[in-house]
């Protein structure tokens, strides 16, 4: 019998940003607790999602060394395209020399943009000062689209691409054996969600379907990349999204500016963290002059 699965989740804190235009009621800026997920047997590992800045991906492969000083990482897979949940590679990269980082053909498509000087340049001004250290191109090698399996010592999973979630081409790992999902940016769990690339309805209705893609599972366990840092990362985050995002296009039918929508989201759903992820996002559905954000 080969030996059970365990997964174990490093929680990166909450970092200070630079935003475009400083947050209402003086806010600090802080980048939300960010995730990076390691699924493990009895001699391998598979990291999720390297996460971000050298500090960041340093204390991660402190972690992992520390929790698993004799297990082989083999993989790093990453869920999606943005640079926050990857740009930390550079740094795991020579630490774990042997571990191939992979990811669906879509999201690497994402990841080479990300590291071009057009997305270098968004992420610096974010986060100046050399915090960042760019994997050097190709970061990753793609999955094949017919064999999207990565195998941990007999042990089955599955990388799922899910479309549009908090940007395009999502994905996220399916662990048959825990009943657990790695949902990367499909799901937040107590954190303001990302909608800065989700303007429109038909890309909320796309981000509510990547949920459903992940629900079809039926995880007992979901794994989010952002959350308030003592949540439980229960599968009722797949619904407290999907609500999210449904009140969120109800409240841009209702704002008339980006303060405006910023306080009525606040008055819905005052619990959350991520502040400067929800002032982003109002800035992008409500643009005004001078607006310095761009895409990440
Ligand atoms: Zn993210």
């Amino acid at each position: 019998m080969s030996s059970p699965l365990r997964a174990d989740v490093f929680l990166a804190p909450a970092i200070p940003a630079i935003p475009p235009f400083p947050i209402p009621h003086a806010i600090p800026p802080l980048w939300t607790p960010t995730a990076a997920t390691l699924i493990s047997s009895a001699h391998e590992a598979i990291l999720v999602d390297p996460l971000f800045t050298t500090t960041q991906a340093t204390a991660l492969a402190d972690w992992i060394d520390a929790l698993f000083p004799d297990k082989r990482l083999t993989y790093i897979y990453i869920t999606h395209g943005h640079g926050d949940h990857f740009f930390g590679l550079s740094t795991l990269r020579q630490r774990f020399p042997n571990a191939t980082a992979v990811a669906t053909e879509g999201v690497l498509k994402h990841m080479e943009q990300q590291i071009s000087p057009a997305g270098q340049a968004v992420w610096e001004t974010l986060f100046p000062g050399g915090q960042i250290v760019f994997p050097a191109s190709p970061p990753a090698e793609a999955l094949p689209a017919h064999d999207l399996t990565l195998e941990l010592e007999g042990h089955k999973l599955h990388a799922v691409p899910a479309g549009h979630s908090d940007t395009d081409d999502s994905s996220f790992l399916w662990v048959p054996d825990l009943k657990l999902a790695v949902a990367g940016d499909i799901v937040y769990n107590n954190a303001y969600s990302f909608l800065a690339e989700t303007l429109t309805a038909p890309l909320r209705e796309q981000w509510i379907d990547a949920i459903q893609k992940v629900r079809s599972f039926r995880p007992e366990t979901v794994i989010v990349g952002h959350k308030t840092p003592s949540a439980v990362d229960g599968a009722w985050n797949l619904d407290a999204t999907e609500r999210y995002i449904e009140m969120w296009g109800r409240l841009v039918g209702e704002a008339k500016d980006a303060e405006d929508m910023f306080d009525r989201v606040r008055r819905e759903d005052p619990d959350r963290t991520g502040e400067f992820v929800l002032w982003w996002s109002c800035l992008q559905q409500f643009p005004r002059e001078g607006n310095a954000t761009a895409k990440a």
